[in-house]
């Protein structure tokens, strides 16, 4: 992927180090939590709070202050390509909006580590990335990244800027109003019902992230041979029925939050073929 040289954010706000910030805590969460946060979240959720208490052993997480808002130092070239990608989807998602009369309002992306406050409540590592709803912004520790290569099978910059691309989906369905549809349908439904609606608010999350794919390759050009495939390996290596046959050796669709492998390549794809926003009814589908 050539992202180097592009246009940078001035959306990212870096609250990884003291720097005046009062950084409390820490990197507390080994890596059995994570393993263990992906059994329950799968990767890249949206609000995904409630279980905080429950995947930190009930303990008070750690958390750092909120100290002024900073951009990332110059130099960092993993933060650099994070604020590169997410400018990608500031011009395409402000160019998809406008040509639909509307405005687009562009999410902050939170580099953080350890643990820090959102409005949805602590924010953790172990989590994985998320986008929480109530304050439009977008968490990520890049310690995901290693994650991601070492342990889910899943390398490659362009997996990295799906990942990206796919919260910052959430952030659309947030502005279109289909975040808040669906949380109001949540209470009056049973649990699998639940698990279904959280589905295809994922998997409309992955079309996005291809819809973005699709506008930045024709504005930026910037896809090498082997990037698409890896950002599809991805999708394939944290489907549900993937992450529950590795961690428990059986298959649970019922329990299903974020799609099946096959579920999550094929909006993915549809996005990426079409670049159209309207290809990723998800809730329209029969059967997703
Ligand atoms: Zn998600």
């Amino acid at each position: 992927m050539k992202w180097e040289g592009n246009r940078q954010s001035d959306n990212v706000e870096d609250r990884r180090s003291g720097g005046g910030g009062g950084f409390i805590g820490g990197r507390s969460i080994g890596i059995g939590t994570v393993v263990i946060a992906l059994i329950g979240w799968g990767v890249f959720g949206i609000n995904p709070l409630t279980t905080i208490g429950v995947l930190s052993g009930g303990g008070e997480p750690q958390v750092q202050q909120q100290g002024p808002a900073s951009a990332p130092p110059a130099g960092d070239r993993q933060a650099a390509f994070v604020s590169t990608v997410l400018a990608s989807t500031e011009d395409v998602w402000g160019q998809i909006f406008r040509q639909g009369g509307a405005q687009y309002r562009a999410p902050k992306l939170v580099l953080f580590r350890g643990a820090t406050p959102t409005a949805c409540g602590t924010g953790q590592s172990a989590m994985g990335p998320f986008y929480c709803p109530g304050d439009h912004k977008v968490y990520l520790d890049m310690g995901f990244f290693d994650t991601m290569s070492r342990q889910l099978g899943a390398p490659g910059e362009f997996a990295r800027a799906y990942v990206i691309a796919h919260e910052v989906g959430h952030h659309v369905q947030a502005l279109l109003g289909t975040t808040a549809k669906i949380d109001s349908m949540r209470g009056r439904v049973s649990q699998r019902d639940q698990n279904q609606l959280s589905v295809r608010l994922e998997l409309q999350a992955d079309c996005y992230a291809g819809v973005w794919a699709n506008h930045s390759q024709q504005a930026r050009q910037w896809l090498d041979q082997g990037d698409i495939e890896s950002a599809i390996n991805a999708a394939e290596q944290i489907g549900d029925d993937t992450l529950q046959r590795q961690q428990t050796g059986t298959v649970r669709p019922d329990a299903f939050t974020h799609g099946s492998s096959a579920q999550r390549v094929r909006w993915f794809t549809q996005g990426f073929k079409t670049g159209s926003v309207q290809s990723c009814d998800t809730f329209g589908a029969q059967a997703p």
